[in-house]
This record gives structure tokens, C-alpha cells and sequence, in this order.
């Protein structure tokens, strides 16, 4: 899956743990399903084929939510009725004959009813004001709701499937369609499909509406990019991405594409970003549609990201799949590894690799907070294995893959895919057998590498002494943000470090094993000392004081745009710790501030917001405000005349900068320019530039009326362009004037919002300082309505947007309020809640003198 756009997942749900007894492996499952998109429920026909290692007279499996007409179990020429005793509380079922069942083969039979929920998983419905839609998602452990099934990763087989429905509307399923026939009744018409290749059940795919799609083609596979009709013309943007991708796949691991097609299809109601179903991979509208005409770069790249994080699962996780979700990282570390490889090959142009360093850093500090857990990691119950698809799994997996290829070398590493997945086709495997396949190709110790990043949890801290003859004394030991934890000693891990070697941009990096608490480390010659070559190391730095002074003068010339993005995230992170001044860190921002870079940029726009946030008081807001008008208007006027050539670089500069300019500078001006763009593109949304739309108008709102309001109300309620929708909907929630916000959120809980959408206008008011209060005091008096909005992922985003307050007394009221008023299963979101909020108050005690002292000197220059 891919993420909804907010780092963390969390479940609705509190079952025990029970694995399937192993005496039962299912071999082909034969479905007939007929879904009624009026009464919201359809009826299923199901044969398994199974197999069993000893005789017994019960078989046990998973479902949920299926009424049972008729069980009957065929063995060895007799068929017997089972009995079918349900247990509810851990999804399964078990069908129990008089006669044991031999060893062997058997066919189990089942006549059963079930629901389209609306719940957004297993077979569920989605709505448009025009019809509904039933769809599918089943990830991790919702194919039970659907069918009655073998529902655990490694009990994989094939699936010949019939979907029975309207006329007239379209079904699509992981295979081609072999026969469509008219029938049953005049109204029906009855589609088989092909027979898959063995495959887990959470990647098995029902959707059927009035989908249309766009058609083409890549190395002889059909591809076709579907949505609503009313969306269709938004889809091949995407269709030529994958046409791209899979081809680029096909070549990069040797190994052709495994489906005798591919569907990508948008679908109205979803709650992930999107979901790898095999061959028939779905996706939120925001995630697959863009109009390529009027679409910002940032639109764009979402959906391309989307598409080649999708298609990579193709191979990695569907063809080969994990053995079971203690090492989901396989599946996703891995799709978010490559979907940027992918993207970098079809889109040189954007530099995709200083997105990855901004993901990476973002993810050192997630991974560097009291609540963390190692990437693999024990998850029994639907609850545990929901929790498993954050930011660890995701950003970090992929990030320790980044490294270990950087170490291994990019061909040395794609062999040691290449002889993972042919070694596992159609099977499943574990991280060992990665980690086996990547030392066995580069006979270098990969299996300790990544055994002590994937079993171990948190962020090593490398301390280097200044070089002398040639080598450093480098320590390790665990980092924590927060200065009042201290680090466990006896945790290392075996890091490659990379060492910059030569001068300047023809710098190469060269590379040295770290393996114990403190150890000598070679040093190549170079203009300056650094040991996070090319920014790929998963750990933070700290050097010399001298070392680090020669750092900051070479800043610009020295290191490349993902090397600042990282250097500068490692020095925040850094103060945060307690080993640093936040003066220091702004003196950084200033040497940056020329930077040519829309990443680097955007991570400097991060910290200042923080430091806006977090650290400062009303009157240092003021000053910190006259200085980055002082600092960053200059680096703005230099970009702000708009061309048709404009690189998507320079596009997304100029939109970084004009937002921190109107959002955090309050410049008079760009305040002035925002509110005229915005009256324009509401005028005519092809008549401004599309990457500064979102900027303008979050600005705008800022201190908009109620006009501006009802007006980006009716774009979100009429558009049918996903980018311009979700951008005038969430920017009500930005709103200032407090009758606007609170109008916001009634509307957010009113029911006319899609609740894929509806906890984001929540998340998106508590992010900032000045419509929190508001927004807090709205979800206190309000609860039962916005309870009512929560789907199982976003009760986790809702308690967690409670973090970014900053006080002792908020934090008493946060916990307070949500141990009297409970989100199931949010409990982990919670805990990280309550200490982003201590750490805040620490931050701002520890840093405010420092900041007010700083931005004193500031202005006399
Ligand atoms: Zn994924």
C-alpha cells in the first residue's frame, strides 16, 4: 500500500491472535460472487481446493461478516454437510464433519451472503451523487470479508473468478476476462476471469461500476488507467508513467512482468494512497488523476510516485511475498525504495533524490522519539499488523535498503534482487533470504549490515574526532531528539559509512565498515571531512567543532543538494538533542539561503516553520518574520518572473519560497499577489501558474472573509479535478477568522465529506499555531461527531495532529481528554502525542533565550 499523505496507521481493532493451523493449505479457489449495489450486499459461490497433511473431520479458516447458507466438504468420493461453528472475536470459522477427512485432496463448497460495508475494506461500497460502486480492499487481513478464506500471506493459490453484475457496468478483477455472457435475467451479464498464478489473498481485486478507462502498452502487456467517466480524461498521465515503469522493471529485474495485464484503477471512497492488488492495482482519485495541463509539479509527482511504488510491488511482494507481516518492510521498504529509482529514470528533471532526503530525514527523527520499534517486529493480530504500515516500515525500510545499495554498488545490488526474486517466484520468503541473496552477490557482510538496522531499533549517533594521518576515531551510540534520554551503550550496529573523497562536485565517495562502540576508520583526502557521502547513511553525525566550521564554509560548494538537505536536517536534529544552539542552526539557514534548490529550501521552510512554532514567543515571531523577508525576499525576486520554459526545479523554488515569504515573512506584498492569484485561478484555474496555487491560496485564507470561503467551498464540492478539490477543501481548514474555521470543521463533520477525507481538515487546524485552539475546542464539544467520522487508519492521524502542542498544561488536557474519550487502537498514536508535547516544552525552555538572543543580533544588520 501507499500512504494517504500523514506518516502512521493505526487499527480499529482489539482481536487476539490466531494463526491458522498448518494441516490445511489451500490450492484454487473458485469464486462466483454477485454483488447488489441498491441493497449494499451480494451473494458468493465458493469452492477451495485444498489439501491436507493428516486426516481430520474439522478444517479451520478465516471470515468475517458471512452469513453461511451451506458448507458441504467432498473427499475421496463422498461429500458430508459440515456443521459451522463461528468465533467472532477471532475471525474464524471452523466446518466440522462426522466423517474424518482423509489425507490428501479435498474440495470445500460454500453457498454464503455478506455485505458491501462502509467501512472502506474487505468488499465495501463507494458513492458518487451519480451511483455506487463495489470495490475491494483487503490488505492486511480483510479478503475475510469477502470470501471465506486462508487469509495469512504465505498460504498462497490460485484464483479463478466470476463476477456476476449490472449491465452495462464494467468488472475488473486481477486476471484478463476469458468469457462475458449475458445473464442471468435480462439485467445481469456474468464475467469470468482468468486463472490467477498462486498469490496471497490480500491481493486478490473486485471492482464493478461504469469505470472507464484509457488503453496502452509496454512490453506486450496491456495496460488501461480506469476512473468514474466523469475523471477518465485525467488518467494518462498516469497510463504513460506505467507504460514507462514497467518496462524499466522488466529490465531492472530481469524478469518479466508476472500478470497478463495490468488495471490501474482511481476509485471514489479509499483510504490508503493506494493499494498493489495483483494486476488490478487501485488508488485514491489524488493518486492516479492529474490534468497534466494545469497540474503543479508537486500533483504530478504523487501520482508517478504512486504508480511506480504500486508496479514495484508487482514483482516485490505479489510475485514474492513476505512470509508474513513481521517483515512487511520487504514488501513496502523495498516499493519505496524503488519508486523513486523508477521515477528518477522516467523524470530526471524533478531530482527525485532530494525527495529521498527529505523522507530520510524525516524519518531519522520519527525513528529518534521514545516511541519507535525495530522494522521487523512481532504483529499477531489484525490490530498489530495495521500498526505495521508507518513510517518505519515504509521510510525507514527503505532507507537501510538506499544505504546498503550506496555500499554495495547500484549493479552489484540489482543482481542480489534479481537472484531474490527468481529464487522465491510465486513463493514467499524472509528478510534473511534477502540479506542472503545481497551478501552471496557482493561478498561483502550485507547479513550483518542489515540485520542490526532491521532488528534493532532507533538511530545510531557517529561521533568523529578530527582526522589525523589518514584516519578518525569514530564512536556509536544510540541518538534520541530528546535531551533528557540517555543513550543505551551496549546498542551498535555494523554501518557502512561513506567518506566524500576528492573536492568539490567530483567528489566520489568512498566507504568503511563500522562495527563496534569505537572504532578507526580510514579517511580518503578531501577538501573537506564528511561522512555521509551523497546523504544515504541511516544515522546522524557529529563532528569536530573545526571540522564542522570547515563544513559550513564549503556548504555550497562542497556537498550536493541531497548532501545540504541532509547536513542541514542532521544539525536541527542535533540542537533538538541538546548538543547544539537553534542561533547556530539559523546561521546555517543563512550560509542556505541562496541555495538554488527547491529541496534544500523546502527543508530550511520546515525548520523555521518549527522554530516559528515551537520555540518562538509572540514578539521573537515578529523578528523572526522581518528576517526572513530580509533573507529569503532577494532569493524569491530572483525566480519570480514566470516563463513557459521554467524547469520544475525552478517552479517549485519560486512556490517553496512564496509561501514561506506570505506564510511565515507575512510579507505585505506577496500577502497582496497571493490573494490576486487566487482570485484568478478561482476565476479561471488554467490562468495561474500551477504550483504556486496551493501556496496562494493557504495564504490567502490566512486572513480571508467569509467570500473567499464559500467560494473555495463550492470549487471543492463542484471540481472534478482531484488536485484543485482536495486543495479548496483542505484550505478551509486554514482559515484564521474563527467563525470560518469552526464552519470549516461543521462541515468536515456534516457528512458531505468523504471520511477518507473528513479527519484531514482536523489534522490540517491543529497543525497550525493560530487555528489549534480553535480547532481543539471544536473536537472537545463536538466528539460525537467527529468520532463518527473515524475509518480504522485515521483515529491514529486525529489523536496524533494533538502533538503539536507545547505545553505541561495541553499535555494534561490531550491525555486527559482521550483516556475519557478513547480512539480504539490509537494507543501508540497517543503516547507519541503526549511526547511530542513534553518535548516541545523542553525545546522551547531550552532554546527561547537563545532564539530571543540571536534574532537580537539579526537586527542591527
Ligand atoms: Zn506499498
Amino acid at each position: 500500500m501507499a500512504g494517504a499523505g500523514f506518516i502512521g496507521c493505526l487499527a480499529a481493532s482489539t482481536l487476539q491472535a490466531q494463526r491458522l493451523p498448518t494441516n490445511v493449505t489451500p490450492q484454487h479457489y473458485t469464486l462466483e460472487l454477485a454483488p447488489d449495489l441498491k441493497t449494499a450486499s451480494f451473494t458468493g459461490k465458493e469452492r477451495i481446493e485444498v489439501t491436507l497433511a493428516q486426516p481430520a473431520s474439522s478444517i479451520t479458516l478465516n471470515a468475517a461478516q458471512i452469513t453461511f447458507q451451506s458448507v458441504t466438504i467432498a473427499a475421496d468420493g463422498k461429500t458430508q454437510t459440515a456443521k459451522v461453528s463461528e468465533d467472532k472475536a477471532n475471525q474464524q470459522v471452523t466446518f466440522q464433519v462426522a466423517d474424518p477427512i482423509p489425507a490428501g485432496e479435498a474440495a470445500i463448497d460454500i453457498q454464503y451472503t455478506g455485505i458491501l460495508n462502509g467501512q472502506l475494506r474487505g468488499f465495501y461500497l463507494s458513492k458518487t451523487p451519480k451511483r455506487n460502486y463495489a470495490v475491494t480492499q483487503f490488505e492486511p487481513t480483510d479478503a475475510r470479508r469477502a470470501f471465506p478464506s486462508f487469509d495469512e500471506p504465505a498460504m498462497k493459490a490460485k484464483f479463478s473468478t466470476t463476477l456476476i453484475v449490472d449491465k452495462g457496468d464494467m468488472a475488473i478483477s486481477n486476471t484478463n476476462v476469458i468469457s462475458d455472457q449475458p445473464g442471468p435475467g435480462a439485467d445481469k451479464h456474468t464475467v469470468r476471469f482468468a486463472t490467477t498464478p498462486k498469490m496471497s489473498t490480500y491481493l486478490v481485486a473486485f471492482l464493478v461500476g461504469d469505470f472507464q478507462c484509457v488503453s496502452g502498452s509496454s512490453d506486450g502487456v496491456p495496460i488501461r488507467a480506469c476512473a468514474t467517466p466523469d475523471k477518465v480524461g485525467m488518467a494518462s498521465y498516469a497510463l504513460t508513467g506505467a507504460e514507462f515503469f514497467l518496462h524499466y522493471y522488466d529490465t531492472y529485474f530481469g524478469i518479466k512482468y508476472p500478470m497478463p495485464k495490468l488495471d490501474m484503477v482511481a476509485i471514489p471512497d479509499f483510504e490508503a494512497g493506494a493499494m498493489e492488488n495483483f494486476g488490478a492495482i487501485t488508488y485514491r482519485e489524488t493518486a492516479l488523476l492529474v490534468d497534466a495541463k494545469t497540474a503543479s509539479i508537486g500533483a504530478k509527482k504523487l501520482v508517478a510516485v504512486d504508480v511506480a511504488h504500486e508496479m514495484a510491488h508487482q514483482w516485490f511482494g505479489d510475485m514474492v511475498t513476505m512470509q508474513w507481516w513481521n517483515n512487511l518492510w520487504l514488501n513496502e521498504g523495498f516499493a519505496t525504495w524503488m519508486e523513486s529509482k523508477a521515477v528518477e529514470a522516467w523524470k530526471p528533471e524533478w531530482h527525485l533524490q532530494q525527495d529521498v532526503a527529505l523522507a530520510t530525514d524525516g524519518v531519522l527523527n520519527y525513528d529518534a522519539g521514545k516511541v519507535t520499534r525495530a522494522i521487523r517486529a512481532k504483529a499477531e493480530t489484525p490490530a498489530e499488523i495495521n500498526e505495521m504500515f508507518d513510517g518505519i516500515t515504509y521510510q525507514k525500510g527503505g532507507a537501510v535498503l538506499d544505504m546498503t545499495e550506496n555500499y554495495e554498488g547500484k549493479e552489484v545490488f540489482r543482481q542480489g534482487v534479481h537472484k531474490y526474486l527468481s529464487a522465491h517466484m510465486y513463493g514467499n520468503a524472509t528478510a534473511q533470504d534477502f540479506w542472503n541473496a545481497q551478501t552471496a552477490v557482493s561478498g561483502k557482510p550485507i547479513d550483518k549490515v542489515m540485520d542490526s538496522f532491521i532488528a534493532q531499533p532507533g538511530v545510531p549517533l557517529l561521533k568523529f574526532s578530527a582526522p589525523q594521518n589518514g584516519s578518525t576515531a569514530t564512536s556509536q551510540q544510540r541518538f534520541y531528539l530528546s535531551p533528557e534520554i540517555t543513550a543505551q551503550q551496549s546498542q551498535v550496529w555494523t554501518v557502512p559509512v561513506c567518506f566524500k573523497s576528492g573536492s568539490g562536485s567530483s567528489a566520489t565517495a568512498k566507504c568503511a565498515l563500522l562495527s563496534s562502540a569505537q572504532q578507526s576508520l580510514a579517511v580518503p583526502s578531501a577538501e573537506i571531512f564528511y561522512a555521509n557521502a551523497n546523504d544515504k547513511g541511516y544515522y546522524r553525525t557529529e563532528y569536530a567543532p573545526a571540522d564542522y566550521s570547515k563544513i559550513l564554509s564549503a556548504v555550497e560548494t562542497g556537498l550536493t543538494p541531497a548532501e545540504r538537505i541532509g547536513f542541514a536536517g542532521n544539525e536541527w536534529a542535533l540542537m533538538r538533542s541538546g548538543r547544539g544552539n537553534v542561533g547556530d542552526y539559523m546561521d546555517l539557514v543563512s550560509a542556505l539561503r541562496n541555495d538554488p534548490n527547491g529541496g534544500v529550501i523546502g527543508e530550511l521552510s520546515g525548520a523555521i516553520d518549527a522554530v516559528d512554532a515551537r520555540i518562538a514567543t509572540p514578539a521573537d515571531r515578529k523578528l523572526l518574520a522581518a528576517w526572513v523577508r530580509r533573507q529569503f525576499r532577494p532569493a524569491y525576486d530572483r525566480v519570480a518572473t514566470i516563463t513557459p520554459t521554467d524547469s520544475a526545479e525552478k517552479r517549485e523554488l519560486r512556490a517553496t519560497l512564496f509561501g514561506m515569504l506570505g506564510e511565515i515573512g507575512h510579507d505585505p506584498q506577496i500577502i497582496a499577489e497571493a490573494r490576486q492569484m487566487t482570485d484568478k485561478y478561482l476565476a479561471d484555474p488554467a490562468s495561474v501558474e500551477p504550483t504556486l496555487v496551493r501556496p496562494a491560496i493557504f495564504i490567502s485564507t490566512a486572513n480571508g472573509d467569509s467570500q473567499l470561503f464559500d467560494r473555495l467551498q463550492q470549487v471543492s464540492q463542484t471540481s472534478n479535478n482531484p488536485e484543485a478539490k482536495t486543495t479548496a477543501l483542505f484550505a478551509l481548514a486554514t482559515f484564521h477568522n474563527p467563525e470560518l474555521l469552526r464552519r470549516a470543521l461543521d462541515y468536515a463533520t456534516s457528512g458531505k465529506v468523504r471520511n477518507q477525507d473528513s479527519v484531514f481538515l482536523f489534522v490540517v487546524a491543529m497543525r497550525d499555531r493560530d487555528t489549534r485552539p480553535i480547532a481543539w475546542d471544536y473536537m472537545q464539544k463536538n466528539w460525537d461527531k467527529v468520532h463518527a467520522q473515524l475509518t480504522t487508519m485515521m483515529g491514529g492521524y486525529l489523536v496524533g495532529s494533538a502533538g503539536s502542542f507545547c505545553s505541561a498544561e495541553k499535555a494534561q488536557e490531550v491525555q486527559t481528554f482521550f483516556s475519557t474519550h478513547p480512539v480504539t487502537a490509537a494507543q501508540k498514536a497517543m503516547q507519541r502525542a503526549t511526547d511530542s508535547i513534553h518535548d516541545c516544552t523542553v525545546l522551547r525552555a531550552a532554546q527561547q533565550p537563545n532564539l530571543a538572543t540571536w534574532l537580537s543580533r539579526q537586527g542591527a544588520q
